[in-house]
């Protein structure tokens, strides 16, 4: 049973390990300009307040990455555990299309509504 849920999954599975790498990746370039930018903040202070906007806006970037990653690693941790594709709110089973849009969700699409 279990084999059979993982191979119809596969391809999902491959998206999330390609995403969990990407975001790694994005994360960490993020990472070493944020703390680049803190280093060396330019004198002048209009410079330094666009200097502030951007590193205001890398933040957020970087917030969102690692939200996105938590939902990758939470994703392929049911994958492990046989739980995947399958709503953690209702239980029904989440439809092929909506995981290969997003291969980490862990709602349905009813439920994803009702939020
Ligand atoms: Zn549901």
């Amino acid at each position: 049973m279990s084999e059979l849920i993982n191979e119809q999954y596969e391809t999902n599975y491959q998206d999330l390990l390609k995403l969990q790498a990407e975001l790694a990746e994005r994360l960490h370039a993020i990472e070493k300009d944020l703390f680049r930018r803190t280093e060396a903040l330019s004198p002048k202070y209009a410079e330094q307040a666009t200097e502030m906007e951007n590193a205001e806006v890398l933040q957020e970037l970087y917030d969102e990455g690692r939200e996105e990653l938590a939902l990758v690693k939470a994703a392929l941790e049911r994958y492990q555990a046989n739980k995947y594709g399958i709503c953690q709110h209702c239980g029904a089973k989440i439809s092929a299309e909506r995981l290969q849009a997003v291969p980490y969700t862990d709602r349905c699409r009813i439920c994803a509504n009702d939020q």
